[in-house]
């Protein structure tokens, strides 16, 4: 490898304000939580600890990365390895928004009107989902099923067959609080004989909200995680507190909004631009989107707000449903022959596999902006993955990259100040290379962005 090998797009993520928090504070944040924060964040569980280890490695060339070569001048590149936390590390989760909405309007949706749907519980209620995060699962099944039963009887036509797709979100304006709720991007109406479509007519939400509430007080009893007595009581209440959002038909040719509304449904659970981190105070200010108010949260507590929206390994916070659903979508795919959807990744990968998977992947992320030589624009094509501990640092040690200190696990306080990268490098917010490993790249269809 000759030298001066530059880094292709690094990004600077010890320099964020939530990395820096993060890294500041993770230590005491991992010794005090049962105590401090279990009661209103929910109990300790380890596979944070190894999300915030990956996150506070995203994008750093220690962690392992792939060897690009320009296939015009022959010039190295280095890429780093991204961590593809989904929620905690801003940047991986805000590239998959990007990618879950494209992919969502291009291989799942069918030209038919859509409407957003929004149902929420009320703040009684949360607690319970906090503590048994599979009841998720559960809530997302009662508002597909209030749904369904609400537009069959609006569209009365035999055999009628509608679609969602119901994402889980369990964060409100304010990331501290847990607030788990569901978006929704349903057909306007349903399908019904051969490849036709009628739109539901307007209908009294009121109505679907008390199917809603109905079908959760049901499930939480069926649980055993409430009493009659407690049901009684909650339908006596003049406002329930659960509540449905409608918003405006979309059209089919309203491209744009139905992309934006795709990307919506997995949104992050925190702007990266809003939060101020100040390490003197260890202190976190976080401004509201219209910039009109702000909160102030001691450091240990935003990483324990921020960690309580870090879905299980392997949970799956969208679901598909009807039309929509796997079935359905595997059946429509073998009926047309074709694969409209692309399968990027198989199921219990071994490492040769996964190398592949990843050339796919590569190659399906940046198909947009792919990676071109920033001397020549020539395109660029992956020669080699390091992932050898002793290789990286040869070859980052060689490239006068590699930092003694860099981090084999989080610490206390951040190393003194890290080296420049070359100056040939490319600025660039962008993401890297997906890791392995992640509990995305266990599902053969690309219902895996969000699983
Ligand atoms: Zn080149
Ligand atoms: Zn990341």
């Amino acid at each position: 490898m000759p030298d001066a090998c530059p880094v292709y797009r690094p990004r600077k993520p010890h320099l964020t304000p939530h990395h820096q928090c993060v890294q500041d504070h993770f230590d005491t944040f991992e010794r005090v939580y049962e105590e401090r924060f279990a009661k209103r964040y929910g109990f300790w569980r380890p596979y944070l600890k190894e999300v915030i280890y990956r996150y506070l490695e995203c994008g750093d060339l220690h962690g392992g990365f792939a060897r690009l070569v320009c296939q015009t001048c022959g010039r190295n590149f280095l890429l780093a390895y991204s961590c593809k936390r989904r929620y905690f590390c801003p940047s991986c989760h805000q590239k998959r928004v990007v990618e879950f909405g494209e992919w969502l309007c291009q291989h799942v949706l069918k030209a038919v009107p859509y409407r957003h749907f929004v149902f929420s519980i009320p703040k009684i209620l949360r607690r319970f989902f906090l503590h048994d995060r599979k009841l998720l699962a559960a809530l997302s099944r009662c508002a597909w099923e209030s749904l369904k039963a609400f537009l069959h009887a609006a569209v009365p036509a035999p055999r009628a067959t509608l679609g969602a797709i119901v994402a889980t979100q369990t964060f409100g304006q304010w990331p501290d609080r847990y607030h788990p709720h569901l978006h929704v991007l349903a057909t306007d109406g349903a399908f019904y004989g051969q490849g036709l479509f009628r739109v539901a007519p307007r209908f009294n939400l009121k109505d679907l909200e008390k199917l809603f509430r109905h079908s959760v007080l049901s499930m939480l009893l069926r649980k055993g995680k409430i009493t009659r007595q407690f049901v009684r009581m909650m339908e006596g209440w003049r406002h329930s507190g659960f509540n449905v959002f409608c918003g405006e038909r979309i059209y089919p040719h309203q491209k744009q909004s139905l992309e934006r509304l795709a990307a919506y449904l997995i949104r992050a659970s925190f702007a990266q631009e809003r939060m101020e981190y100040l390490p003197e105070q260890a202190a976190v200010i976080y401004h509201s989107k219209d910039g009109k108010e702000q909160k102030t949260y001691d450091a240990l507590e935003w990483i324990a707000a921020m960690g309580t929206h870090v879905p299980l390994r392997g949970e799956q916070m969208v679901r598909y449903y009807g039309e929509f659903s796997n079935r359905v979508r595997g059946t429509r795919r073998k009926a047309h022959q074709i694969a409209d959807i692309p399968t990027i990744l198989e199921p219990e990968i071994s490492s040769a596999a996964a190398r592949k998977n990843w050339a796919r992947l590569i190659q399906k992320v940046y198909e947009v902006s792919p990676l071109v030589c920033s001397r020549c624009q020539g395109p660029l094509k992956v020669v080699s993955f390091i992932e050898d501990g002793q290789t990286i640092r040869k070859i980052l040690e060689h490239l006068g990259l590699w930092l003694a200190n860099a981090r084999p696990q989080p610490r206390a306080h951040s190393p003194p100040g890290l080296r420049p990268l070359p100056e040939e490098s490319h600025e660039d917010s962008y993401s890297q290379l997906p890791a392995r490993e992640e509990e995305d790249y266990s599902q053969a269809t690309p219902a895996h962005w969000d699983s």
